[in-house]
């Protein structure tokens, strides 16, 4: 199927407006998509019709939030092929899932002198709660290198993975290479040693269909904000039977089956690591944006940010002191570069002026900008939006500004 890319520009009204008197040029997906109507409508459709608190009320407009709601764990479990909706929890964000895992995990399975695996490559939100972990359990994190074209140097696991070793916690792309991780080979070699994984699939739901029975990860963690869907909601895939081992991550109403001052006895999978009132709405629009997702084709998606992202990289490595970092053919959604003798936020700042919206900075991954001793880079990334026009006017800034700002 051919995507009519004008046709799904009318989805997303944001991106027809001006900026600064410029037509909006939106290449930071990567940071967070922009949301179809219907993702919209949903949300205000619930605040219109049903909004009720859910698993508590004994009434109507509960009964049908909670049926709703937790119909988009079943939508989540067949997105991902998950074995049960139980293994599906549902968090804020990518950040907290990994947070939760981070924290159970810890508290079940880590003893001093313990060892995880974090890759180079990865985002902030992959590296921070495993520290905190790690100084409170006095275990200790191993550092899983990549190489300078964006390769992940999964070889490297032979050596690093020992019998301390209990956790590899990767990204499946990265949000700063692009780099698409050999996930499965990763797994296969910490399962054949009895190390589990996590993997960060914030970057790559929207790219890759995934299909964690397939992967045999133990953990997969993403945000619906990145993929079209509310900002606010995330999910947390576990193996079931370890999610039953690990103690739940907060205290609150929903995650547990009876208190007294004495004693609590927690609920059940997925609702033991479910802790107070979720962003109802927001989940259940989420359901919306898989949907549309799943309509328009993930595997048709990710072909044509291909395409985009090879026609955007051809041409802007024809620009005189361009450096992209992340030169992996397996690639996906992200182009992070430098122009020699500019600074990134002069470059950033210059185009916001014209319209183009990207991401300057550290891009919230601080081990790689210090790989490549950056201070601060540019990312543009792609979504199903974008288009070779704009990609063009893009380049065609690029090049005014160089000479500019040069
Ligand atoms: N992991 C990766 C690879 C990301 O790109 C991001 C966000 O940019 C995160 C984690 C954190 O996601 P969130 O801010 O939605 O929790």
């Amino acid at each position: 199927m051919t995507l009519d890319i004008d046709q799904i520009r009318k989805d997303f009204p944001i991106l027809d407006q001006q900026v600064y008197n410029k037509p909006l040029i939106y290449l930071d997906s990567a940071a967070s998509s922009q949301k179809p109507l219907a993702v919209l409508k949903k949300e205000e459709q619930l605040h219109l019709e049903y909004y009720g608190n859910i698993h508590r009320g004994a009434h109507y407009l509960a009964d049908q939030a909670t049926n709703d709601f937790e119909a988009v764990r079943d939508k989540v479990a067949g997105f991902i092929h998950a074995g049960s909706r139980e293994e599906i929890i549902f968090t804020k964000g990518t950040t907290e899932s990994i947070n939760l895992v981070a924290f159970s995990f810890g508290e079940a399975f880590i003893q001093a002198g313990d060892e995880i695996i974090v890759s180079e490559m990865e985002h902030h939100a992959n590296i921070v709660p495993w520290q905190m972990m790690v100084e409170r359990k006095g275990a200790r994190i191993v550092k899983l290198p990549f190489a300078d074209d964006g390769r992940l140097e999964v070889e490297k696991l032979d050596e690093l993975i020992n019998a301390k070793t209990k956790l590899i916690a990767v990204a499946h792309v990265s949000n700063t290479l692009g780099t698409i991780n050999p996930v499965k080979e990763i797994i296969t070699k910490a399962h054949a040693q009895g190390v589990k994984v996590m993997v960060d699939g914030a970057q790559a739901v929207k790219h890759i269909p995934v299909d964690v029975q397939e992967l045999d990860a133990d953990f997969y963690v993403f945000s619906a904000h990145k993929m079209y869907g509310p900002n606010g909601v995330g999910v947390l895939y576990g193996r079931k039977a370890l999610l039953e081992q690990m103690p739940p991550y907060q205290g609150g109403g929903e995650m547990i089956s009876e208190v007294t001052f004495e004693k609590t006895s927690f609920n059940e999978l997925p609702y033991k690591f479910e802790a107070g009132t979720p962003h109802i709405t927001g989940v259940i629009a989420f359901g919306v944006a898989i949907d549309y997702l799943l309509q328009l084709g993930v595997a048709e998606v990710a072909s044509y940010e291909n395409q985009l992202l090879e026609y955007a990289t051809q041409k802007m490595e024809q620009i005189e002191g361009m450096r992209i970092f992340g030169t992996q053919k397996a690639k996906s959604g992200v182009i992070t570069f430098n122009i020699d003798g500019i600074h990134p936020f002069d470059l950033g700042t210059m185009l916001d002026k014209m319209g183009i919206a990207v991401r300057t900075g550290r891009l919230c991954a601080d081990p790689v900008m210090d790989h490549y001793q950056q201070a601060a880079t540019i990312r543009i990334s792609f979504a199903v939006y974008n288009t070779f026009d704009e990609i063009d006017r893009f380049i065609e800034a690029l090049e005014r500004l160089s000479v500019m700002l040069g």
